[in-house]
């Protein structure tokens, strides 16, 4: 497995500190084995989110500096407003403060209670945005997603049939806007074909109903495009980008992922009278049009950050990057869910701790473990987050899935980095037979994976 080297070189380094395995045993105990309460300085390798932690170029804090704070009409904004037709073509977008701003303004003014918006796997924040406004978050991803071992290149689909039956259930005046997520963080950062994205498209015009695309990772989904998809081989990805959003009504993105920012998003449409009602909604919660919840300066890092993320060298090191980190995870024999996707490798813990029950939590054993054994953070993605009780049965749900994942940054690690992840997941690998579950001692009712605490078993 090659590691593709890096396409930059460093200029500004922020040291790490390594704690000692002591420090980090007592560390763990005092942020009750969940590791979002511990110090991130007590943290070597955090690989806890790719979201806002990537390094700006010198170009974007150059650019940075020549950030236009007014209030109004500001230039850093026409800056952000040339990159933005060149990449995504929309008519009209608003700067929002990150992701789910975006989210809540358009679920604010599109979204009426009991309506539905299906996507092939609305993220968190999407899908408690839609619950926030009475609205039925439903998600249509195709089967093949649920299963870690398919090595099928496109495990983001939509799956147009259950789409076509869900509008036909529902109704499309139930629907005020459709969605879909490129790449699907929320399934493992799998990307999503061009030809699924013409078909659900044509599905949602065919029956009347906006399109709007969770743009996050966009770039990564246009360069598996080309990699993977027939026909696409050698197309220059602007091309790719710019025929995908000319297939939707508009898009949310949180810059914080494929415009290399560490704060920032948008909303983009078409629609003259969306865009009326969006700038008043924006002016309530965000802040003016031109500037929308960020400064000046963020504007102009985002203007670069979204060509910079686009460029080609970038995006094959990028995703390079990641494949290397899974393939090698592989080699030492932990499972993982395949093929490795754009931003994030999701460690198997339910496959590698077969002995560790649902009930006891073996991703946040092994979460727990990496950070314990290498000063490694991870997140569970798993029984922490997703068990439910269901008051009706009275039984405990818990997911198929019991993952981990080690999301990567833009631009921060290098090999040396990620070939000591691979050794001290190896090493944890060696002593699985002798790893406990845990107990829960506190869990608040609602996203209790945030502060929840435990205590070993
Ligand atoms: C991060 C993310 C969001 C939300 O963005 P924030 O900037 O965190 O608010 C929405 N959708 C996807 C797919 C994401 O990865």
């Amino acid at each position: 497995m090659n590691y593709p080297p890096e396409p930059f070189r460093i200029k500004m380094v922020e040291p790490l500190r390594r704690v000692t395995q002591e420090d980090r045993e007592h560390a763990l105990r005092e942020a009750g084995f969940n590791v979002f309460a511990l110090r991130a300085e007590d943290v070597y390798i955090d690989l806890l989110t790719d979201s806002g932690t990537g390094a700006m170029s010198d170009r974007q804090w150059g650019a940075a500096l020549t950030g236009d704070e007014s209030y109004a009409g500001a230039r850093s904004f026409f800056h952000l407003a040339e990159a933005m037709r060149e990449v995504f073509g929309f008519r009209h977008f608003v700067p929002t403060h990150q992701g789910r701003a975006a989210e809540n303004i358009l679920c604010a003014v599109l979204l009426r209670p009991g309506q539905y918006v299906p996507s092939n796997m609305h993220f968190d924040t999407t899908q408690a945005n839609v619950l926030a406004r009475d609205g039925i978050p439903e998600n249509l991803v195709i089967a093949l997603a649920a299963d870690p071992r398919s090595r099928d290149p496109f495990k983001g689909n939509m799956d147009l049939g259950r789409l076509e039956e869900f509008i036909g259930r529902v109704g499309a005046s139930n629907i005020p806007f459709g969605m879909i997520t490129i790449t699907n963080n929320a399934g493992g950062g799998q990307p999503v074909s061009l030809e699924n994205l013409r078909g659900v498209s044509a599905i949602y015009r065919r029956h009347g109903i906006p399109f709007y695309i969770d743009a996050c990772r966009y770039a990564e989904n246009a360069f598996f495009i080309r990699e993977r998809e027939a026909g696409q081989q050698g197309r220059p990805l602007r091309d790719i980008v710019r025929e995908i959003f000319a297939l939707a009504d508009g898009a949310t993105m949180s810059a914080k992922k494929d415009a290399l920012v560490n704060i920032g998003g948008f909303l983009a449409m078409n629609d003259d009278d969306v865009f009326q009602r969006v700038c008043n909604e924006l002016i309530l919660r965000e802040g003016f049009p031109t500037y929308g919840g960020l400064a000046g300066r963020d504007l102009e890092a985002m203007a670069v950050g979204l060509l910079e993320g686009l460029d080609e060298d970038y995006l094959a090191y990028r995703v390079g990057q990641t494949r290397y980190l899974g393939e090698r995870l592989l080699e030492v024999g932990i499972p993982i869910v395949e093929p490795p996707g754009g931003h994030a490798i999701y460690l198997d813990a339910g496959a590698l701790l077969p002995h560790i029950p649902h009930a006891e939590f073996p991703g946040q054993a092994l979460c727990v473990e990496l950070y314990r054994q290498g000063g490694i953070r991870g997140v569970e993605i798993g029984s922490t987050m997703f068990a439910r009780w269901d008051a009706h049965t009275g039984e405990m749900h818990y997911p198929e899935l019991e993952l981990v994942r080690l999301a990567l940054p833009r631009r921060v690690y290098t090999q040396a980095h990620l070939d000591y992840v691979v050794s001290v997941a190896a090493r944890v690998r060696a002593g699985r037979e002798a790893l406990r579950g845990l107990r829960l001692t506190y869990a608040p009712p609602l996203l209790r994976h945030f502060t929840c605490r435990f205590e070993p078993l």
